[in-house]
């Protein structure tokens, strides 16, 4: 039963048919791990805690910079130095003091990943480096919790949602079966990132987590969904299966019509 306080809070989530009270109730019992706190993990955030997704625990290992302030509007100036899960933290209590967010100051990592996720309903992957997108995928795939991962660089974002063992279904290695050579990797540093771009993609895989938590909506699940934008377009493309691909070969899946 939703409170008198969560009942107005959640008002114009529980007047959606197909959401209703049911859906925000599902939100409200979820775990959500957020692994990366920058231009990606904070939209996410703060949307979540909005959205009232029960617990929420926010990985980073990095403080705040002047050069983050450009895209990462849930920091303020006055945060430049400091962690940024404690900053990312107080800010999303700040919009949701109802909800439980736990900041986690550790850079994720193989030795890591299985505690880190552990009791998690989504995994969240904001990272800035292959190694730990492999990690979490790995991770991810050992408890059979569904990996929604996000990447932005120039103008240009991608969105997957990993859960290969749901069926005949690819992981995160499918899509990326090793880490592209150094100078074709996007990289927000190198390579620079306009501001909005990391709120759009960051937003929509906000959207793909609650649609995941509240169970409506279409399934991302063995689909990318490709945005653009210089012209401000997104497309979603089916992603296959790699039979061949070294990180998910070991793992259990469902019978699947093969629907996707
Ligand atoms: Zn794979």
């Amino acid at each position: 039963m939703l409170t008198p306080d969560q009942t107005e809070r959640y008002l114009r989530h529980i007047v959606l048919k197909e959401m209703g009270a049911q859906g925000q109730q599902a939100l409200l019992a979820a775990r959500v791990v957020i692994v990366g706190a920058g231009g990606l993990g904070g939209p996410v955030l703060s949307y979540l805690a909005a959205a009232g997704v029960g617990r929420i625990a926010i990985v980073d290992d990095d403080a705040v910079e002047l050069s983050n302030l450009q895209r990462q509007i849930h920091f303020q100036t006055e945060d430049v130095g400091a962690g940024k899960v404690e900053r990312a933290a107080a800010s999303a209590r700040a919009i949701n003091p109802t909800i439980e967010i736990e900041p986690v100051a550790a850079r994720l990592d193989d030795a890591n990943a299985s505690d880190i996720i552990a009791g998690a309903d989504l995994v969240i992957d904001g990272v800035d480096s292959f190694e730990a997108r492999y990690a979490l995928n790995r991770a991810c795939m050992g408890a059979r919790v569904p990996l929604l991962s996000g990447a932005i660089g120039r103008f240009d974002g991608v969105i997957g949602l990993f859960a290969p063992y749901e069926g005949d279904l690819p992981c995160y290695g499918c899509f990326m079966p090793g880490a592209p050579p150094r100078e074709e990797v996007l990289n927000c540093a190198e390579e620079g990132v306009l501001g909005p771009v990391a709120g759009v993609v960051g937003t929509m895989m906000a959207l793909e987590a609650v649609k995941r938590l509240a169970g409506i909506g279409p399934s991302l699940v063995g689909h990318l969904l490709l945005y653009e934008g210089l012209s401000n377009t997104a497309r979603r493309v089916r992603l296959r299966r790699d039979p061949q691909c070294p990180h998910c070969a070991h793992v259990g899946r469902a019978h699947s019509t093969g629907s996707g």
